[in-house]
């Protein structure tokens, strides 16, 4: 990891210089969208901090403290992540390493699917904060820091952020915690009052297009809705194939005339249909040819569709229902819809 491939570097590093040494708060809360570079940060400020040489945020690179902490293996520091209650906690650690390492904007989607199948059930368990108590109990503070990552910390269950609040409220000396979340605002108060917040705001066309280096495609711009994790996930091969079947089936409910039937059977080829019939939604909230209430009704219906099929229930129907409804709602005249009073 280097800070080049951190999206958001230049603000982490002028405001961790500003706090360095002396005004570093025992916990900080990044928040941010998913796939926009905070573990990425993590990574980079550990390695800094662990670092035995060099500056506050450059770290030298080379020396051993900074070789454990590229490969996440270095003992200081602790990865807390949510995991479907399957297999010990070391072996959900070790996972996640191999994982982040192929991916440092790994969502938390993607994390489910590496632990084959617990989707939905993630999270961060009270045996996880008890076990990050023994660690930091086992080890008498030195000299050296201690980074704690919470990795996706609104997975953390009301009982284990309970027990966390002990910790935080009398943190051991040179510990540090970062809690990186999508959704700050499930966290309990009490813990987000005790952390200094930093926001990761969603990057623009310009920083993901230098992360892919290469120029992008509008649409995958619009799905990507800022986060290179996203957009990583956009350009892995079978996803790219069915977003151009539903790019496909998006314009044929827009043409009277258009048959429907073969971009249908293609999207049901889809691997993640319910994924790409939410993205879907994302395209037409993005049609410059819809009215807004046009964009509304498309919305709700791809939505509910992809719902369904999360369900389990029957694509080809769903798909075809949405068809014939869509089709019937796009038709209209701009100005009848835009006349008709709510
Ligand atoms: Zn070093």
């Amino acid at each position: 990891m280097r800070w080049i491939d951190v999206p958001h570097a230049p603000e982490v590093k002028a405001q961790w210089r500003s706090l360095f040494p002396d005004r570093i708060p025992p916990a900080l809360l990044w928040k941010g969208i998913e796939g926009v570079g905070k573990t990425a940060a993590a990574w980079m400020l550990t390695k800094a901090l662990l670092c035995s040489q060099g500056d506050p945020v450059e770290p030298c690179g080379t020396c051993r403290n900074c070789q454990l902490v590229d490969r996440l293996e270095h003992p200081n520091l602790l990865l807390l992540v949510p995991t479907g209650g399957k297999g010990s906690l070391e072996e959900g650690v070790q996972r996640f390493r191999q994982t982040l390492l192929n991916n440092p904007f790994l969502l938390l989607s993607e994390w489910e699917l590496a632990l084959s199948g617990a989707k939905g059930s993630l999270s961060l368990g009270v045996d996880t904060v008890r076990r990050l108590h023994e660690e930091l109990s086992l080890v008498s503070p030195g000299k050296t820091w201690r980074v704690v990552w919470f990795w996706h910390a609104e997975t953390l269950t009301r009982q284990a952020a309970n027990a966390l609040l002990k910790i935080i409220e009398e943190p051991p000396a040179r510990t540090l915690f970062i809690f990186l979340t999508n959704q700050a605002d499930t966290l309990p108060v009490t813990l987000r009052s005790r952390c200094q917040t930093w926001r990761f705001p969603p990057l623009s066309k310009t920083q993901l297009e230098q992360l892919a280096g290469a120029p992008l495609p509008t649409p995958m711009i619009i799905l990507a809705q800022g986060s290179y994790g996203r957009l990583r996930r956009l350009r892995d091969a079978s996803m790219e194939k069915s977003i151009r079947s539903l790019q496909t089936w998006l314009r044929t409910l827009l043409q009277p005339e258009a048959d429907p039937s073969p971009a249908i059977e293609e999207l049901l080829q889809a691997p993640q249909l319910g994924e790409v019939l939410v993205m879907g939604a994302i395209l037409v909230r993005e049609h410059p040819e819809l009215t807004v209430a046009q964009k509304a009704i498309g919305m709700d219906i791809l939505l509910r569709i992809a719902e369904g099929v999360e369900a389990n229930l029957q694509p080809a129907l769903l798909l075809w229902e949405a068809t014939l409804s869509l089709k019937e709602k796009w038709k209209q005249p701009r100005f009848l819809w835009e006349w008709i009073p709510v």
